[in-house]
């Protein structure tokens, strides 16, 4: 019997979860929606000084709630891949919440809000555990804010919440070098492995830029799925790499967030040629 490399092995348990999506048509899978967060604030502070990331906790409470009235189930990625290698039932409206960079104001305002809610969510973190603040963002004009520390996100995975790699230090993916590359997304899988003591599965790409190499690398570094930043649904039939989510924006209410859990494209923002398009393109 031939051998299998290396690559053949880290690649079998992603092989065996393509070999069960393509070989069953569970439409509840190709119906779960990942919703992308990235900041939370106070909801006295005034909206206007922050970025249209930034979501108040007034807002995204309004938006459990939401979700509780509908009965939607927050799962992780991890829950995911167990459904996916059939070890685990996924719950009837499963959905996956979303948090980028890893603020602090999730595990100040974020995380006891969807305790008492009873619900998890996944945060995508740096893997450079030196960067405390989000300074990749100084040149848009973005207020710098904390990130979690290192007893934060333990303290989140013990509580059940996934921890995800958002690259080691927030780079351009699809502008480095073989060598950097690797290092952003091989070493942020192993330092946060470290920290948490645990599998790290979820890969979110900076700024949502990937291509095929940055795919497969994250691949090859044994992720189990890779998030973009693109409107729309969950796309399984693709690839686990490039999973679609949707954007929630600063001032987004309970019935803007209500429309985007259950119409099945972001149509509210679109015009109507592209809702059109978007929609022949799902059949
Ligand atoms: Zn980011």
């Amino acid at each position: 019997m031939e051998n299998l490399t290396i690559k053949d092995q880290v690649n079998k348990e992603t092989i065996k979860i393509m070999d069960n999506i393509s070989g069953q048509a569970d439409k509840r899978l190709q119906d779960i929606k990942v919703l992308m967060y990235h900041r939370l604030i106070d909801s006295v502070e005034a909206k206007s000084n922050f970025h249209w990331t930034t979501v108040t906790q007034k807002d995204f409470i309004d938006h459990l709630k939401v979700l509780e009235s509908f009965n939607y189930t927050p799962i992780t990625f991890n829950d995911l891949r167990l459904h996916l290698l059939q070890e685990i039932e996924l719950p009837k409206k499963p959905v996956i919440i979303t948090f980028d960079d890893g603020y602090k104001d999730f595990y100040e305002l974020g995380y006891p809000v969807l305790k008492e809610f009873g619900m998890r969510a996944v945060i995508f973190a740096l893997g450079d555990r030196s960067i405390t603040e989000n300074i990749w963002d100084d040149s848009k004009v973005i207020p710098r804010a904390p990130l979690m520390n290192d007893r934060e996100l333990q303290e989140l995975h013990s509580e059940g919440f996934e921890i995800g790699a958002h690259s080691c230090t927030h780079r351009k993916l699809t502008e480095l070098d073989d060598e950097k590359l690797h290092e952003e997304i091989f070493k942020s899988k192993k330092n946060l492995e470290s920290v948490l003591n645990s599998k790290v599965y979820s890969f979110c790409y900076p700024y949502g830029l990937e291509n095929e190499k940055v795919q497969n690398a994250v691949r090859e570094a044994r992720f189990t799925f890779g998030c973009t930043v693109y409107n729309g649904p969950l796309r399984f039939g693709d690839s686990l790499y490039n999973i679609h989510r949707v954007t929630i924006k600063n001032g987004m209410g309970a019935l803007s967030f209500g429309l985007r859990m259950l119409t099945p494209f972001e149509y509210v923002e679109v015009s109507g040629s592209k809702i059109k398009r978007r929609i022949i393109e799902q059949h």
